[in-house]
């Protein structure tokens, strides 16, 4: 499953929410067609997910409203999913490319990319920006989120599928296992029971963090959570903080 915290789980819940028929391709994400988000439905190979989508959004984009978001890594993006970028351009897609930016290459072992600025060797390079890039090719919706803002990554991928043409939206958070993440100080968060009335929204969201046991209030593994803040957004009474 996705790692404890993944920045990945924003966007999946909100592709759940938003009901999207979401291609994909070979990479961390692809953990994304499993439960609870169910939210990856094609997988071939590395970069196929934009060309698929925009297959699918020629055949019956226009009888689900477009509703199409393809997902890939940014890694997968810039070694293997530009060339279908610029076709969806050329050919007037009108579906929603989500550039899941972890600034990694997070599947195979954390490799340096293009657009780390850093070498397979850890020299410092010349670092692609892929919204540049983006809008270069000819996409004028370019979104940008962290998708640890769960409403706001709603909100734009919302935007970007009604947009009527070619849409990009890129999340951009490191992945949670760099070293460099890693290191960061983490302050878990913790159920309180005495305000939590079991509405169970929390658990919806999946993290493997959460634990509940017949008709208690959920616990949180002060181990396991690193913090996100995820859970504690879908709490409508605000039970879930930080733990002193
Ligand atoms: S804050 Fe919530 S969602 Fe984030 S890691 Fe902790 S338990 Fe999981
Ligand atoms: S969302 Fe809040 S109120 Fe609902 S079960 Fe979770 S902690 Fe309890």
């Amino acid at each position: 499953m996705l790692c404890v915290g993944c920045p990945h789980r924003g966007v999946f819940y909100a592709l759940k929410k938003l009901g999207t028929l979401v291609t994909g391709d070979i990479g961390c994400y692809t953990l994304g067609c499993l439960p609870p988000y169910s939210s990856l439905h094609t997988t071939f190979c590395m970069g196929a997910g934009i060309g698929n989508a925009f297959g699918l959004d020629k055949a019956i984009g226009d009888k689900i409203g477009h509703n199409i978001a393809a997902v890939i890594g940014d890694s997968t993006f810039i070694h293997a999913g530009i060339p279908s970028l610029i076709d969806i351009v050329y050919n007037k897609g009108m579906m929603t490319v989500i550039i899941l930016n972890n600034n990694t290459t997070g599947m195979t072992g954390h490799q340096e990319h293009p657009g780390t600025g850093k070498t397979l060797r850890g020299e410092t390079t010349h670092k692609l920006d892929i919204e540049k890039m983006v809008r270069a090719i000819g996409i004028e919706f370019v979104g940008l989120v962290n998708p640890y803002n769960l409403q706001k990554t709603e909100a734009t991928l919302k935007e970007a599928i009604a947009y009527k043409g070619p849409a990009v939206v890129i999340t951009e958070h490191p992945c949670i296992m760099l070293k460099s993440e890693r290191a960061k100080p983490k302050i878990p968060f913790s159920v309180n029971t005495e305000i939590c009335n079991q509405c169970g929204n929390c658990l919806d969201f999946g993290c493997p963090a959460m634990t509940k046991v017949e008709s208690k209030p959920p616990t949180i593994n002060p181990l396991l959570c690193i913090g996100c803040s995820m859970c504690a957004q879908l709490c409508e009474v605000k039970a879930i903080k930080p733990k002193k």
